[in-house]
């Protein structure tokens, strides 16, 4: 049962990260709830004020500036599913949107309250740190750029203050000749493994200039995987084709898989590796003129 609670609602960054400050941990910031009033109806979380972050202007504009595009935290899944700009540039991150939780949750469920509720089994973060995703994150008295790689911390776990409000993701455009892929499989609600992958191709030589592995959901928060990367950088598409099952099985290895009610330890360690060399293919093509 959801127990009493107050809710603020402030009209602008610096009110709520104020009310946060001033009331601590009884206090938390209310997006979408999809996470957060199921938590507090579970029992879970108890709080006795929420602030409600929607009135603030802007926190849902969606923009391409100087070859960046910024994602306002408020933005839903449903509107990162069906903007145009977003389905142009960024086709991978529409499609992994699309396939996000059921679409009531999707119609509600912001990219900020994903993101901040580090919950180990979801979509976002993995492809985010792919795509070299920077978070802007605001309070009363200072503004501060977070790479991804940074975020977070452990499950459920974020390296956001306390009065911190998570206000934007910054993306840069992804170059030429360059394909990303991420690819999810699951049997419950939430995906059990979930591998994203970055390709640039080198245009003269058609070797991969650029490489980033990312996998989610087998254990506690998302993570590069940066020796597979080093192992197929610089290789053109018939070396890294031999490599890539060695590749997988540094990623399986470096997950940091546990056995949990998504699946074992060994199975999810089996998906990874099926998962990044389907992403490799589906990627090398994507990188194709
Ligand atoms: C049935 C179900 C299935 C799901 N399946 C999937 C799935 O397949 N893949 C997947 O990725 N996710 C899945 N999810 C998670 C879903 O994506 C999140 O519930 C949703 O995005 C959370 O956003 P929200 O705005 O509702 O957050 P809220 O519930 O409002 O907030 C979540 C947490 O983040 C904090 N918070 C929110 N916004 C901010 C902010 N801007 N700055 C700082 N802190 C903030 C809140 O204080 C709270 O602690 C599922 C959820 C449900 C309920």
């Amino acid at each position: 049962m959801l127990r009493r609670f107050r809710l603020e609602e402030p009209e602008s960054i610096q009110d709520a990260s104020d009310l946060l400050a001033r009331h601590g941990e009884s206090a938390k910031v209310y997006a979408g709830g999809t996470e957060l009033l199921l938590a507090m109806k579970e029992g879970l979380i108890h709080c006795e004020r929420l602030i409600n972050i929607k009135k603030i202007p802007d926190l849902d504009q969606v923009k391409l500036k100087d070859g960046t595009i910024h994602i306002g935290a408020l933005s839903t899944h449903r509107e990162l599913c069906c903007f145009p700009l977003l389905q142009e540039r960024l086709p991978a991150l529409v499609e992994m949107e699309r396939n996000v939780a059921n679409i009531r949750v999707r119609e509600v469920g912001t990219i900020g309250g994903n993101l901040s509720f580090a919950e180990p089994h979801a979509d976002p973060g993995t492809l985010l740190l792919v795509l070299g995703a920077k978070l802007i994150a605001e309070k009363t008295s200072s503004k501060r750029e977070i790479p991804m790689e940074r975020f977070f911390v452990d499950a459920y776990e974020t390296c956001l203050e306390p009065d911190e409000i998570l206000t934007e993701v910054e993306l840069p455009l992804p170059p030429g000749r360059s394909g990303v892929t991420y690819l999810k499989f699951g049997y419950l609600e939430r995906p059990s493994v979930g591998v994203a992958l970055f390709l640039a191709l080198d245009g003269a030589k058609k070797s991969i200039a650029d490489v980033r592995i990312a996998v989610g959901c087998a254990g506690p928060t998302p993570r590069r995987i940066e020796e597979a990367e080093g192992l197929l950088k610089g290789k053109d598409f018939n070396e890294a084709s031999r490599l890539i099952a060695r590749a997988g099985e540094i990623a399986a290895h470096q997950s940091q898989a546990i056995s949990d009610l998504h699946g074992s330890q060994d199975y999810k360690e089996h998906i990874v590796q099926v998962l990044l060399k389907r992403a490799f293919h589906h990627a090398y093509g994507q990188c194709q003129p």
